[in-house]
């Protein structure tokens, strides 16, 4: 049952093939065998878990069953969730239990999900190991002997979903967050077009970048997860009103049978190195669309390679501001002073961990009077560069594909600087400044087993374009990600 897709059990409890409460007890049991090892939840809801599943079978016996009745899933531990404790990875709300409901977790109770658990992250969603998380790193269930990671922020997700101790599960992407995890756990990630889901409720780390989306296992699961997470929401300004996502079942092909697309490659990450296998199954992948009837064009992006700079200046710029919230006043840790200012300082102290706190000084620093102009204007600048560049290359494409890393995952206890993880970046940050949709799929096997992933990148709200493609890009690939071949039964 583990290796079921949404779809495939979607359509088994509908003809009552199967249950419900059949289905989570599955991934409960499993939850209970490889959770530890995988660390992937931070806080497990077996009991709201079964509860969820009975209502939904009850509601597919009564004949009135909802969007996705009885699918269990993991939540990412960045969304409030009522009477749940929600973490965001991090010691200062270690132990904050919210009296709300964020609207995206609102919307997968109201489409009839059974909550699993909330998935471990990287603290407060900065870092890509989940190794900055409070409660130790989410490991991936490929080669896990190899202790492997299974990426970040959004990695107690993707190593949950790859593993089969959820069927699919939410992310949220500042800058690849949902991307670059599921590229390395052989995964479907998807960042919609900023605005798309709301982010009411969400734990805040950089507003004009956060990203609410699905990680699932196929294309068609993404979408399914995605039709339910979109849509106009009051609560949040930067929802985009008059947009929405919907797909009613299978995503239909773009390619083949005479259709004409044009598929466009960033010339400017040619000269940027990744894996030799990453860069033969980019290639091969091309290839492929090529034989299906594509046009493929070469399109600039000028700035790109700026993307990064002007990334690790934005996000930190709106964290510091986003994180000064934690002062132990309001909620969360709080650590006693001497006096108030000496309260703050310790309770900051303790509460956030080191990258956190290296985030809040840089942020701290280029907002200062002194560094705003260069620093943050700048940045500012390169952003509105690399945003009008997109506009203009999908006046020469229809969409465009790009690798999501340069390599597979690496080891837990690789021993990288700060400088060496914000550069595994490259290929995902630009999306996050231009606001655009962004889905990593699966692109193939690397010589040493492990899975890569490619991008498909489209105009603002063609979210269902970039999922169709990526669709054909996942087909083409035949990446085997049942969870029962990855880890065993
Ligand atoms: N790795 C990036 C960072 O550390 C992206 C994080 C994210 O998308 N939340 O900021």
């Amino acid at each position: 049952m583990i290796d079921l897709t949404i779809v495939e059990a979607l359509k088994k409890l509908k003809s009552r093939e199967i249950s419900a409460t059949e289905l989570t007890r599955a991934h409960l049991s499993r939850i209970e065998k490889f959770g530890s090892e995988l660390n992937c939840y931070i806080t497990t809801t077996p009991e709201r878990a079964l509860a969820d599943a009975a209502a939904a079978d009850e509601r597919y016996a009564a004949g009135t069953p909802r969007v996705l009745d009885g699918i269990p899933i993991a939540m990412k531990d960045l969304f409030a969730t009522r009477g749940i404790r929600t973490t965001a990875a991090s010691h200062m709300l270690e132990n904050f239990v919210p009296e709300y409901e964020s609207t995206i977790s609102q919307k997968y109770i109201d489409a009839g999900t059974v909550l699993l658990g909330k998935a471990n992250l990287d603290e407060f969603a900065m870092g890509t190991f989940s190794k900055t998380s409070y409660f130790g790193a989410p490991v991936s269930p490929w080669q896990r002997e190899r202790k492997l990671t299974a990426g970040g922020s959004s990695g107690g997700t993707t190593s949950a979903v790859a593993g089969g101790l959820a069927m699919g599960g939410t992310g949220t992407d500042t800058g690849g967050s949902i991307r670059f995890p599921a590229s390395i756990t052989g995964l479907v990630g998807v960042k919609p077009t900023y605005g798309l889901c709301s982010r009411w409720g969400c734990v805040a780390f950089a507003s004009s970048l956060d990203t609410p989306g699905p990680i699932a296992r196929t294309v068609d699961d993404a979408a399914i997860l995605l039709s339910i997470m979109a849509g106009h929401d009051p609560k949040d300004s930067t929802s985009a009103p008059n947009q929405n996502f919907h797909v009613e079942s299978e995503l239909e092909p773009i390619l083949g049978n005479g259709k004409k697309l044009r598929i466009g490659i960033i010339k400017e990450f040619k000269d940027v190195e990744i894996s030799a296998d990453m860069k033969k199954l980019f290639e091969t992948r091309i290839a492929d669309m090529k034989s299906a009837g594509a046009e493929i064009v070469e399109v600039s992006i000028p700035n790109i390679l700026d993307a990064l700079a002007a990334y690790y200046i934005i996000a930190p710029a709106e964290a510091s501001s986003n994180l000064a919230r934690y002062d132990g006043v309001r909620y969360g840790l709080r650590v006693e002073g001497s006096d108030i200012y000496d309260t703050y300082k310790k309770t900051r102290a303790a509460g956030f961990g080191e990258e956190v706190q290296r985030r809040m000084i840089i942020g701290t620093a280029v907002l200062s009077s002194e560094s705003y102009d260069v620093y943050f204007m700048q940045a500012a600048r390169v952003r509105r560069l690399i945003a009008d560049a997109f506009t203009r290359a999908f006046e020469q494409c229809d969409l465009i594909v790009c690798p999501a890393g340069a390599g597979t995952a690496m080891p837990l206890d690789s021993d990288l600087s700060p400088l060496e993880y914000y550069a595994l970046d490259l290929f995902t940050v630009a999306m996050n400044l231009a606001g655009v949709p962004a889905v990593s799929t699966p692109a193939g096997l690397a010589t040493n087993g492990l899975p890569l992933g490619m991008q498909v990148v489209g105009r603002r709200f063609d979210d269902l374009r970039v999922l169709q493609l990526a669709k054909h890009i996942q087909q083409f690939a035949g990446v085997d990600n049942r969870p029962t071949k990855i880890m065993g039964e």
